[in-house]
C-alpha cells in the first residue's frame, strides 16, 4: 500500500475500450488500497492531428497559441478515463496541469517544469479518497499562459509529479512490455530486461531506444523516483528503472540501440594549428548544434580533417554555418553525411570488463561491417557505420552478446 503515479501514454487510452481498460487498471490499484494519481497523454493520433489542423489554418502559428491548442489533447482523455472510473462507481477527480499545480519556466511548446504544487491533489487523496486524474505533458508559466513541455513529455509529467508527491512508485504504462535488450520487433532473440539502472536507461533512450523521454529519466534520477515501465494490454510485471540493479545472469551489457537520428560531418583539409577545433565547436555550440562523435584525423602536409557527428536534422544548419566562416577557420570544403547510422552497446559493468569493445568489434567483423568511427563512455560503445549494415551490425552485435 502507498501512493502509485502511473502514466498512460497515447495508444493505451486510444479509445473507449482502452480508456475501460486502463480505468479497470487504475481501480484495481486504488482497490488493493493505494492512493492513485493517474498521467495521460492524448488519444492516439491526437497531437500530430491538433498540429495537422494548426498548419492548415496558420504553418506558422505562434509557440503559444500551438499550446493552447495541443493541450486540449490531453484534457479529453483525462476527462473520459475520469467518466469511465467514474462509471466503475469510484470516487475520482480529473485536473488540467495547472490546476494539478504545474509550473514551468515560459519555452512554449518545449517548457521545463519549475515546480509542482501538490495541495490540491494531496487534498483531493486525502481528504476526498479520489483517485486523481492528470493531464500530461502541460503547466502555466508565469503570465498564467498554458504551456506544453515538448513531445512526448507526458513521461516527464509523471516523473515529477511522483517526485513532488514523494510516490512509492511511478508505473510508466506503455504498448511494449518493458525494456529490451534490442528493438523487439526488429532484432531476433531480444529480450525483456527485469531491471536496468538510471544510466544505462538514459543511454538506451538517447541511442534511440524510445521507450521513455530522456528528461523522464534524467528526473526520476535526481529524484530517485521508482519506476517500472510496463504494458497497459499485457498483465504482467515490466522493466523496473533504479539506481542500482542486481544482476541475475551475468551478462556484461544490457542492451544494444540503433540511432538512425544521425549525420557525419567532415571539414576537409583544415590548417594545422591550434584553436580550430576551438572555434568550430564554440560556432555550433552557440547555435546550440550538439555534437557527439568526434574524430581528428594526424595532421599530414600542415593538414588535417575534422569529422564529427550531429543530428540528422541539424547537418545543413551546421554545413551552412561552418561555410559561412570558411575563410576565417580555414578549411578545404565541408563533406555531409546522412547515410549513416550509430550502433551503440550499453551496460554499467562495462568499467569492469576490458573485453566489451573487442567483443563488439569482433561482431562487427564477423558480419563484414566497416566502422567509421567510434566513441566510447563509462557506460557504453558507439560506433558509426554505413546505414545499410545497420540491421546486420545490431542482430551480430546482440547474437555475440545475449546469443546461446
Ligand atoms: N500528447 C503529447 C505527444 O503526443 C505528449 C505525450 O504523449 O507524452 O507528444
Ligand atoms: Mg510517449
Amino acid at each position: 500500500m502507498g501512493l502509485i503515479v502511473q502514466k498512460f501514454g497515447g495508444t493505451s487510452v486510444a479509445n473507449t475500450e482502452r480508456l475501460q481498460n486502463v480505468a479497470r487498471i487504475i481501480t484495481e490499484t486504488y482497490r488493493q488500497g493505494n492512493q492513485v494519481v493517474a498521467v495521460l497523454s492524448a488519444q492516439g493520433d491526437t497531437t500530430d492531428d491538433l498540429i495537422e489542423k494548426a498548419r492548415e489554418v496558420n504553418p506558422r502559428a505562434s509557440k503559444r497559441e500551438m499550446d493552447m491548442l495541443l493541450s486540449t489533447g490531453e484534457q479529453i482523455s483525462c476527462a473520459l478515463c475520469a467518466m469511465a472510473i467514474e462509471a466503475l462507481g469510484f470516487p475520482v477527480v480529473s485536473l488540467t496541469g495547472w490546476q494539478a499545480g504545474f509550473q514551468t519556466n515560459s519555452n512554449y511548446s518545449s517548457a521545463k517544469i519549475k515546480t509542482v504544487h501538490t495541495e490540491r491533489i494531496q487534498a483531493e487523496l486525502d481528504r476526498n479518497h479520489s483517485i486523481v486524474i492528470v493531464t500530461g505533458f502541460q503547466g502555466l508559466n508565469k503570465y498564467d499562459d498554458i504551456t506544453t513541455l515538448g513531445r512526448g513529455g507526458s513521461d516527464t509529467s509523471a516523473v515529477a509529479l511522483a517526485a513532488a508527491l514523494k510516490a512509492d512508485l511511478c508505473q510508466i504504462y506503455t504498448d511494449v512490455e518493458g525494456v529490451y535488450t534490442a528493438d523487439p520487433r526488429h532484432v531476433k532473440g531480444a529480450r525483456k530486461l527485469e531491471e536496468i539502472t538510471f544510466d544505462e536507461m538514459l543511454e538506451l533512450a538517447s541511442q534511440g531506444a524510445q521507450v521513455l523521454h530522456n528528461r523522464s529519466v534524467e528526473l526520476a534520477k535526481k529524484y530517485r523516483v521508482n519506476l517500472e515501465v510496463l504494458s497497459s494490454f499485457a498483465n504482467k510485471p515490466g522493466t523496473k528503472v533504479k539506481e542500482v540493479v542486481k544482476r541475475m545472469e551475468k551478462t556484461q551489457i544490457s542492451g544494444v540501440a540503433k540511432d538512425k537520428n544521425v549525420a557525419r560531418l567532415a571539414l576537409v583539409g583544415v590548417e594545422d594549428k591550434p584553436g580550430i577545433a576551438y572555434r568550430v565547436f564554440s560556432l555550433l555550440g552557440k547555435e546550440d548544434i550538439n555534437v557527439d562523435i568526434i574524430l581528428q584525423s594526424i595532421g599530414r602536409d600542415d593538414t588535417k580533417d575534422i569529422s564529427f557527428t550531429v543530428k540528422r536534422d541539424d547537418a545543413e544548419k551546421a554545413a551552412d554555418l561552418l561555410n559561412e566562416y570558411k575563410e576565417s577557420i580555414g578549411f578545404d570544403h565541408i563533406d555531409v553525411d546522412k547515410e549513416v547510422v550509430k550502433v551503440s552497446i550499453v551496460g554499467a559493468g562495462m568499467v569492469d570488463d576490458a573485453g566489451v569493445a573487442a567483443k563488439m568489434f569482433g561482431a562487427l567483423y564477423d558480419a563484414d561491417v566497416n566502422i567509421q568511427m567510434i566513441s566510447t563512455s563509462e557506460i557504453k560503445v558507439s560506433v558509426l557505420l554505413d546505414e545499410n549494415d545497420a540491421n546486420a551490425a545490431v542482430q551480430a552485435i546482440h547474437d555475440k552478446f545475449f546469443g546461446e
